[in-house]
């Protein structure tokens, strides 16, 4: 789960790192009387649940508070969309007012958990800002990491290695040293799977000042986190993922035009794969679960027909738990509620599965059947690339 950077930053500052003084609003008014409270410069940044911002205009800077009012004016109910948000963007519902802070360099902090070696990593790099996706593709050395080990933590020579990497004078790699230890007890704490400050500034003035935040919570903790739960579900990141929640399916959008109805997360990825091999594209991952009926499979269907590229429906079922049977009377009801146009191609195995097909027959909808896992899928293919209908 991902929180907005101002409540990331609020349980930042709770936890003693240095961040600007700021606000968040969601209305326009009290823009002017905000900036003229933090001192006339600021910075209007648009809270949106995606990286880049800077680079799509929701991050401006403002040199008197009617200025402040303007911008705030301009990127709220604005949509944003960055290169991280996919296609139509947010909403911008909040934003957050600071004071400017007058940086001399920008670095990159962040911590992650590295599976390969099972502990927290610092990962840092003297090039934050807004290009650090670009360096860690054109210059991978120019990026630090070190291993946080689980009962020492991070030792003082690890600190050091870390601000000399960073070029950082004695003074503000002290601040690090602290800041280092505040984010990683706020990882644990917090529950994080990524903790991210692009740009750490180093003020012009030797101060270490965290300008952005990026908190994602681990979903699985989030139980444990009422007053995270709390801060998140206010925006969806992602709507149609968010309706995939409600319905009780997991749906990830992918590119390509091959819709796809599967039940189990492996067998999911398989079909993916297959598809693939075939020389087509899946335009999603989707698992219905082990107990699907017509509705979840109807908003199944609906969401995959949500997505303008999809050319065809592939449909690979196999019948354990879920017996072909019932699936097939929930997919006729499906296709029904759904509305579904496109061709749908159908594999339907496992208990009942003779059932199941008669059932398809006799519906008098037109589902293209077939038990063999390879062909179905280049027959799929086949219909997206428009070389058979
Ligand atoms: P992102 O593009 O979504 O990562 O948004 P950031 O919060 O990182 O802001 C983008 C850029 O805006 C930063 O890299 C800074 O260069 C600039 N910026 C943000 N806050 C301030 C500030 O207080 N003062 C100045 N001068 N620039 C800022
Ligand atoms: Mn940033």
């Amino acid at each position: 789960m991902k929180i907005q950077e101002y409540q990331a930053k609020e349980l930042l500052a709770e936890r003693g790192v240095p961040i600007p003084r700021g606000q968040a609003l969601s209305s326009a008014t009290e823009a002017r009387g905000v900036a003229r409270e933090l001192g006339g410069a600021v910075v209007v940044k648009a809270q949106v649940l995606a990286g880049g911002r800077g680079k799509a205009g929701g991050i401006k800077l403002a040199a008197t508070p009617k200025k402040a009012a303007e911008a705030t004016r301009s990127i709220l109910g604005s949509r944003l969309s960055t290169y991280q948000s996919g296609g139509e963007g947010f909403e911008v519902a909040t934003v957050l007012i600071e004071e400017q802070v007058p940086i001399a360099r920008e670095l990159y902090l962040a911590i992650t958990t590295d599976r390969a070696t099972a502990c927290e990593t610092i990962i840092a790099s003297a090039h934050g800002g807004m290009d650090i996706e670009e360096i860690a593709a054109t210059d991978p050395a120019a990026i630090l990491r070190e291993t946080v080990l689980p009962a020492s933590g991070l030792w003082p020579f690890q600190i050091r290695k870390i601000a000399a990497g960073l070029k950082l004078e004695r003074e503000p790699a002290k601040l690090l040293g602290k800041i280092l230890s505040q984010l990683i007890a706020c990882y644990r704490e917090l529950d994080c799977d990524l903790l991210e400050i692009n740009p750490l500034a180093v003020t012009t003035d030797g101060r270490l000042v965290a300008l952005d935040a990026k908190m994602n919570i681990e979903d699985n903790a989030i139980y444990r986190q009422p007053r995270l739960k709390e801060m998140g579900g206010g925006e969806a990141e992602d709507a149609n993922e968010a309706e995939a929640a409600r319905i009780g399916v997991s749906y990830i959008r992918m590119d390509g035009d091959i819709g796809c109805v599967v039940n189990g997360a492996g067998l999911a990825m398989t079909t993916m794969d297959i598809l693939h091999l075939f020389g087509g594209q899946a335009a999603n991952f989707l698992d219905v679960g082990g107990s699907a009926d017509a509705d979840r499979i109807a908003g199944a269907l609906r969401l995959i027909l949500t997505d303008p590229e999809v050319k065809v429906i592939f449909i690979n079922i196999f019948g354990g738990i879920l017996r072909c049977d019932i699936f097939a009377r929930g997919l006729l009801e499906a296709v029904k509620q759904a509305e579904a146009k496109v061709p749908l191609v159908v594999r339907l195995i496992g208990t009942n599965q003779e059932e199941g097909k008669r059932i398809l027959d006799r519906s008098g909808l037109s589902f293209i059947v077939n038990d063999d896992l390879e062909s179905a899928a280049a027959q799929a293919v086949a219909i997206a690339k428009g070389s058979q209908s």
